[in-house]
């Protein structure tokens, strides 16, 4: 079925395409149950659509036509019947298959947004972001509506054609053979245009991600973009983005007129000639009426669903663009994982750090570390200086494990941090940098976000060791006020201050600057430090500044420069 699935596509990369299908079928599969039920449903629907025709022509040719009002009577009431019933059942059965198609959809999204939480900094780096946001918003949608809604339709169809062919024969076998002719023309046309479909489609697919990366990039740069003048330029640009979907809209929607219009042109004719050659029939008195309007609704019910079944086929096309884009993603390989059975953290964990000849490069640029060794004793206060563009918070990110040193290895308490879970390490060595990621929600919230288990007691300890307490003062609910989009109403000193209880809350063993306090003034600046000073006297403290007044009461003063790291006496300003 999945070859012959593959095999029907035209796609770049089958491979890619087949296991894009395996992942889907992963998350059907599950939901069985639900879908026989919602099978034996669309049977029962369509056996129901199917009577009504029948209905009509016993009404016409043993009620009118014989003139028995008692038949006519009772066919009528049979009719309300199935009109009742068909009518509840398709109220449930479109229920049931919106939940069942929401809880698929729900289930695919969910598994690639865990996976994309998987990848480096170096994928993100790589990517635009509104094009991720189109591959799991609209490609996944695309893919979830074909993996329910056509399996259903496919079935519907397969269930309507066989009966209204089984219905058509016993009315008139010789009239059947029109729709015999009309299918292989049909399907070889459909053949012809599929590559069109595929081809259109991927286009479209790209233009609406151009539209949802300008969008994300630019409405939080909105403020910029106002500073320097430049809503104009913007302005053109979107009108530009939007020319290139809405002509790519059209081009793929002719495509798919002339992809359906020659086939509804066959099956007009198809009828047109049904009329013709049954017409004489009755005329000459060999046919009934009644049978003619049945068998003309029944070809109809037929050609109905053989064109919805190639429509499948174009639809099938269309879906696996999106499969394809999703499917890249999903196979995106994480660079960093955490061990199959990671060590334990070491017990007491002091917090010592240690580089062993620790080599690192981005991919194709030169080394930004050229082995590089040192000692970070527990409980001390480390100063890392060097200038812009050094390596300083590349080597903080080999900390945490964003990336792996391409040689050497990093210690921590004198284990590898490769054997340590990737929760336990970065929960164990806290980076603190001048970028404060706030989230929406009140500013307890937030501070808890790393640890949501903080009591509230805890919560406010930490807020007013980090001398949040003036602000919570002045904030109108106090801890919990809602906090805007990321945050803008606060100052630099004060989003400092809420990364400082943040860490409080979680507690590190080593907790780094990463140059956290450049943007606020040297004033404040010496009260986070001295803050962090107090509150964190026995932990392994990194600080990174280009301020010699911060790096001055260091213990250990390192120097990155060139890739090697060197122990220095005195601080200059290197910034
Ligand atoms: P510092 O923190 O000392 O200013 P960085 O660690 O940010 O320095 O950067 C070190 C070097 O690595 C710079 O030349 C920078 O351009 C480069 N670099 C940083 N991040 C990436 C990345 N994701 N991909 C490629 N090069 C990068």
């Amino acid at each position: 079925m999945l070859n012959w699935l593959v095999r029907a596509i035209h796609a770049p990369d089958k491979s890619r395409l087949e296991q894009g299908f395996r992942w889907l079928y992963s998350f059907v599969k599950p939901q069985q149950k639900a879908i026989a039920g919602l099978l034996l449903l669309s049977f029962v629907g369509s056996a129901l659509v199917l009577l009504q025709p029948w209905l009509t022509k016993l009404l016409i040719d043993d009620g009118l036509l014989a003139k028995d009002y008692g038949m006519l009577v009772k066919l009528a009431v049979a009719m309300i019947l199935v009109g009742i019933f068909g009518t509840a059942l398709s109220g449930l059965n479109r229920y049931l298959h919106t939940r069942l198609s929401g809880r698929i959809l729900f289930a695919l999204r969910t598994d690639l947004y865990a996976h994309l939480q998987r990848l480096s900094p170096t994928f993100f780096g790589q990517r635009r972001i509104g094009d991720l946001m189109s591959r799991i918003d609209g490609d996944v949608a695309e893919i979830q509506r074909f993996a329910v809604d056509s399996l259903f339709s496919a079935v519907s169809s397969i269930i309507g054609l066989i009966g209204a062919l089984a219905l058509l024969v016993t009315l008139s076998w010789k009239l059947s053979l029109l729709v015999l002719i009309l299918i292989p023309l049909e399907v070889l046309w459909l053949r012809w245009m599929r590559r069109k479909v595929e081809v259109n489609t991927r286009e479209l697919r790209e233009r609406s991600a151009d539209l949802s990366s300008f969008l994300v990039e630019t409405m939080p740069a909105m403020k910029f973009i106002q500073s320097s003048g430049q809503e104009n330029r913007e302005r053109t640009r979107l009108g530009g983005l939007n020319d290139g979907y809405l002509s790519q809209l059209l081009r793929l929607q002719i495509t798919e007129f002339f992809t359906q219009a020659i086939p509804n042109t066959l099956t007009s004719m198809t009828r047109a000639a049904a009329f013709l050659v049954g017409g004489w029939w009755v005329i000459q008195g060999q046919w009934q009426l009644g049978s003619l309007i049945a068998f003309s609704t029944y070809l109809g019910m037929a050609t109905g669903p053989v064109n919805s079944l190639l429509g499948l086929y174009v639809a099938i096309q269309r879906m696996s663009v999106s499969l394809n884009r999703v499917s890249e993603l999903r196979q995106a390989e994480a660079e960093i994982e955490s061990p199959q059975s990671p060590r334990a953290l070491p017990q007491p964990l002091r917090g010592e750090l240690e580089l062993e000849q620790v080599c690192f490069a981005y991919t194709g640029r030169d080394p930004v570390l050229d082995n590089v060794s040192a000692r970070l004793q527990a409980g001390k206060k480390i100063a890392l200086a060097g200038a812009s563009g050094a390596g300083k918070s590349t080597l903080i990110d080999l900390l945490q494990r964003h990336y792996d040193p391409l040689q050497g290895r990093v210690l921590l308490d004198g284990v590898d941090i490769r054997e340590l879970s990737l929760s336990d390490l970065r929960r164990t060595v806290a980076v603190v940098s001048q970028e404060i990621t706030l989230f929406r929600g009140s500013l307890a919230d937030n501070l808890r976000y790393a640890c949501p288990e903080a009591s509230d007691e805890q919560v406010r300890g930490a807020a007013r060791e980090a001398q949040l307490d003036e602000l919570i003062e002045r904030l109108p609910q106090g801890l919990d006020t809602p906090l805007g989009e990321r945050g803008q109403q606060l100052s630099g000193g004060q989003k400092q201050r809420i990364a400082i209880a943040r860490a409080l809350l979680q507690q590190p063993a080593v907790l780094v600057l990463d140059e956290a306090t450049s943007a606020v003034d040297e004033a404040t600046e010496q009260q986070v430090i001295a803050a962090v000073d107090r509150l964190f006297a026995d932990r392994t403290r990194i600080l990174i500044s280009h301020r010699p007044s911060t790096l001055a009461g260091a213990d250990l003063r390192l120097l990155l420069q060139n890739g090697h790291l060197s122990e220095i006496e005195e601080v200059v300003d290197v910034g």
